[in-house]
């Protein structure tokens, strides 16, 4: 019996730990999926060759499950802060004391410049996980509670109910609104959000990681706004679903096409 609830709480521990990370990964998964449909052939055909036959859908979460693995301490720890970039009120990025370790941002410039301008100085092996980084990063700069606040974490402090259940609030952006939305399978998620014609992803396809951070330190605003209305610890539901899936469902297909426009960019 001990036992078993020892590994029950490890198990607890560890979804929690990961949940301070990312969106869940079925959020990764439906952006990389979008993301797949919209490559160039060739970028397509590249990267396959690269990830040994799999798509950029089977390593979406990869940089997650890193912080775990035994691999950790070969240098990847580097990659910790990687996920996210606190923006308080009233702020902006450049206004914001930076995070020594690296950001969201740091992150995925140094990535792309490598891939772009250093290609050939790459290992096969460092181009490989250059690519899950990007595939798993592009997605989290779509999560606007990784551009919350420095003052709550991004999310983590502030306390809500979710259908009653306690939870915080970055926890409710990562997973649990997308669960509640839909009971749909990644791939469905997908075939229902890309839809949109050559003129829409013509106009969103382009930009900055910047440009694309600063609309999540908006939506995160839009969010904690309407949680500071509620008063404290607010019990979540149906109306909050209701309310925000058109954001949600913005943010995971902004992050798809953008995350294949930077692939296309690199290899199409
Ligand atoms: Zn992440």
């Amino acid at each position: 019996m001990k036992k078993i609830t020892i590994i029950v709480l490890s198990i607890i521990l560890m979804l929690d730990s990961i949940s301070l990370y990312a969106w869940g990964q079925k959020g990764h998964d439906i952006v990389a999926a979008i993301a797949e449909q919209n490559l160039t052939r060739k970028a397509k055909k590249e990267i396959e060759k690269l990830l040994g036959g799999n798509s950029i859908i089977y390593y979406s979460s990869w940089m997650d499950n890193l912080q775990n693995s035994p691999y950790w301490k070969d240098g990847y720890d580097v990659t910790k802060t990687w996920h996210y970039a606190n923006v308080d009120k009233g702020q902006t990025y450049h206004t914001m004391p930076k995070n020594e370790k690296g950001d969201i941002l740091t992150g995925l410039e140094k990535l792309t410049d490598a891939l772009t301008e250093h290609y050939d100085e790459l290992t096969d092996s460092m181009k490989v996980d250059y690519i899950k980084m990007i595939v798993h990063m592009v997605g989290d700069i779509h999560c606007p509670m990784h551009a919350g606040r420095l003052s709550d974490l991004g999310g983590n402090r502030t306390k809500v109910k979710w259908f009653g259940s306690n939870t915080n609030l970055h926890s409710v952006w990562d997973s649990k609104i997308i669960d509640s939305s839909r009971k749909w399978s990644y791939s469905e998620w997908a075939s229902h959000l890309d839809r949109q014609n050559r003129k829409f992803k013509k106009s969103v396809m382009r930009g900055t990681y910047e440009e694309w951070f600063m609309g999540s330190v908006a939506n995160a605003a839009e969010i904690y706004d309407y949680i500071e209305r509620l008063g404290s610890k607010p019990n979540l539901s149906y109306q909050f679903v209701y309310d925000f899936s058109p954001m949600l469902e913005e943010q995971l297909l902004l992050g798809g096409y953008r995350l294949a426009y930077v692939l296309n960019e690199i290899f199409g």
